[in-house]
């Protein structure tokens, strides 16, 4: 029986292992795939106090150090479920149910997809989420972003130093992100921005050859990229707990700022918790939070 299982070892559940493992709980981290989350993806980390530059993937290797190095167990298996099992807990993987006696969720988000057909066949293919993981291989070539936040113009404007052509498509004409990064863009000769346009076919062979865009009022454009960057925002990692969590509207788990949950001994923490603002910084402290509160709730069992 563990004391307190943790779901995802992104920087909220390492810090929420770092603090359980401090107060002498038996921690383990169940992850479903590398640890780190979304920070691995980024070349640059600049607004993490006391590293004043420093890459996601070295941030995130520190972390995952230190909650092992204290005794913290992490093992790399899917969570498919979390379920109360008397006055203990179930967190459920393909190799079976671990019991424990608190859990913490910090699953995180992930990159919402456009729901075209064979979006998911050509990801790898030409189909990317992250322009700074991928844009490499586009030097030179067309390329379209899809999208209107801070992600999308940001994605532009990198992929403008890399990329012959950047087609910039919109299903609004008003940004959502900021003001002065549309600027920059509509400044870039190699920018073309499509408003009130959506993606509605991929056009494959192998790879990504073109894309078809339809605007608002029903005019079918052929564009010939080779790829293409999704960046319509994200979506929390929570269905599978919704019989022990509730969820806002859009996915979120609801839980204050005390981490708690309406299952008492089932926090959230990070990016899937209902908050309004999901930085690296508001994540780690929701970490020192939940395992806080979580040390709370064993100690009174
Ligand atoms: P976001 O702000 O939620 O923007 C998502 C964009 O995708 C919106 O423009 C939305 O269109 C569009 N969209 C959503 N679903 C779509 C679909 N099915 N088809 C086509 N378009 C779709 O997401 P984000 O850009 O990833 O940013 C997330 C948060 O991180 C934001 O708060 C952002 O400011 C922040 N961020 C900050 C920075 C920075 O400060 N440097 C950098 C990156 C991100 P509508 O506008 O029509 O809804």
């Amino acid at each position: 029986m563990t004391d307190l299982i943790i779901v995802g070892a992104g920087p909220a559940g390492l810090t929420a292992a770092i603090y359980g493992r401090r107060a002498s709980k038996s921690v383990l981290v169940l992850e479903k795939a590398a640890y780190g989350g979304q920070i691995i993806n980024t070349p640059s980390v600049e607004n993490y106090p006391a590293e004043p530059q420093i890459s996601g993937i070295d941030l995130a290797t520190k972390m995952y150090q230190q909650a092992t190095a204290l005794g913290a167990e992490i093992r790399f298996e899917q969570v498919t479920a979390v379920r109360e099992a008397g006055a203990f807990k179930e967190v459920v993987t393909p190799k079976g149910a671990y019991p424990c006696k608190a859990v913490i969720l910090a699953t995180g988000c992930e990159n919402r997809k456009l729901g075209v057909a064979d979006e998911e066949k050509l990801i790898g293919r030409g189909v990317s989420y992250c322009a700074t993981c991928d844009g490499a291989f586009y030097r030179g070539k067309a390329v379209a972003v899809v999208g209107g936040g801070n992600t999308a113009l940001e994605d532009a404007l990198y992929l403008a130093d890399l990329a012959e052509t950047v087609y910039l498509i919109h299903r609004r004409d008003a940004f959502r992100g900021d003001a002065a990064t549309v600027a920059q863009l509509k400044a870039r000769e190699n920018v073309k921005i499509l408003y009130h346009s959506t993606v509605t076919r991929l056009c494959a062979e192998r790879r990504l050859t073109g894309i078809e865009v339809t605007d608002t009022a029903g005019c079918v454009t052929e564009l010939a990229v080779s790829g293409l960057f999704v960046a319509v925002g994200r979506v929390p990692n929570t269905d599978a707990f919704a019989p022990v969590v509730d969820l806002s509207e859009d996915g979120y788990a609801a839980a204050g700022e005390n981490c708690r949950t309406r299952t008492a001994g089932i926090f959230a923490a990070g990016d899937n918790r209902a908050k309004g603002v999901r930085q690296l910084v508001t994540a780690t402290a929701d970490g020192a939070v939940a395992a806080t509160e979580a040390v709370r709730y064993l100690n009174s069992l």
